[in-house]
């Protein structure tokens, strides 16, 4: 999948669109979701021009993927959400349904989140 520079997160980094912001360093933009799915939902994304998570970590720096792993941890605590428990997804692609195709995780928390998936088989 080719990266399109008007998908939302890019406008968001780029301050065209505003967002709630949670973080930011050098490398990691995090923001609440504008439509959450638990009373903690967190969107992190990094600011270089990746796709899914497979780009990211192929062709991302070190510097970039270990920010971006500590925003996490960081963001769970910051939220009050560490001790607690949260969780942490991304999707890629059409099976998982993704919407914005600039690589983000999902941070959930505040509550039980119920089972990880949904059982089809
Ligand atoms: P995906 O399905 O791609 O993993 O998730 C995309 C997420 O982006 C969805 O949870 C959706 O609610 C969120 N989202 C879509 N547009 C916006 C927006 O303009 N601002 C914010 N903060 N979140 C958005």
């Amino acid at each position: 999948m080719a990266y399109d520079r008007n998908n939302i997160f890019a406008r968001i980094l780029r301050g065209e669109l505003p967002c709630s912001k949670v973080y930011e360093d050098e490398h990691v933009l995090a923001f609440r979701d504008i439509n959450p799915q638990a009373p903690v939902h967190v969107i992190l994304i990094p600011k270089g021009e990746y796709v899914s998570v497979d780009d990211f970590a192929a062709t991302a720096t070190a510097a970039e993927q270990a920010a971006f792993i500590r925003a996490i941890g960081r963001i769970a605590q910051q939220e009050g959400v560490a001790a607690g428990g949260y969780r942490v997804l991304a999707n890629h692609g059409e099976a998982a349904g993704q919407e914005v195709p600039h690589f983000h995780v999902h941070l959930f928390g505040g509550h039980d989140l119920g089972p990880m998936l949904r059982r089809a088989v």
